[in-house]
């Protein structure tokens, strides 16, 4: 009798466990990203076709902030980046795809309340004419994945009178190992 209540007690619990593992696996939340996510190049193949992408590979890979400066051309509110009082010495990649934009040896202070360059790492970046809201503006876009990065205007400080005015949230950073004391 013993034995046959043990035998039931166990047929009986294994379908149970084994109905509990498979529910548990099948709530497991999906990760969820970060204010902070950047999309190193590292996890993804070296010939990758990050131009040619859609709309849901960007939402998947993009917090809703980044996806609507980064790929639906917007602006962030002006003094709420990460990246607008920033010193650290290093290089900012692009949040969308990590390819390196520009060095933080050419970041200023404009007092526009964006991150600020006098020159972007030219072959990374690529310039093209704006005309929205009936301005004449240059816009900034990554060469890679041709995300918005923000506008470049003549009115920056030397050597090149370029200011760079990009969106915090389409720039990531990458920290040189070997930082030298500031100025
Ligand atoms: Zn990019």
């Amino acid at each position: 009798m013993k034995k046959i209540t043990i035998l039931l007690v166990l047929s009986l619990s294994i379908p149970f466990a084994i109905v509990l593992a498979s529910h548990k696996k099948n709530d497991k939340p999906a990760p969820t990203m970060s204010a902070e996510k950047t999309n190193t190049p590292e996890n993804m193949p070296e010939n990758f076709d990050w131009k040619h992408q859609g709309k849901d590979f960007w939402k998947k890979r993009l917090t809703q902030k980044q996806f609507s400066v980064c790929r639906q051309g917007g602006t962030e509110r002006a003094f709420t980046g990460v990246y607008n009082s920033f010193k650290e010495e290093g290089t900012f990649t692009c949040s969308s795809c990590g390819l390196e934009l520009f060095s933080s040896k050419t970041k200023f202070d404009s007092g526009t309340g964006w991150p600020s360059f006098w020159e972007a790492i030219k072959e990374n970046v690529e310039l093209k004419e704006d005309n929205s809201w009936f301005m004449k503006r240059t816009e900034v876009v990554c060469k890679r994945c041709g995300a918005h990065l923000g506008h470049v205007f003549d009115d920056g400080p030397a050597p090149t009178g370029k200011r760079f005015c990009i969106n915090s949230v389409c720039l990531g950073f990458k920290a040189h190992a070997h930082t030298t004391p500031k100025k």
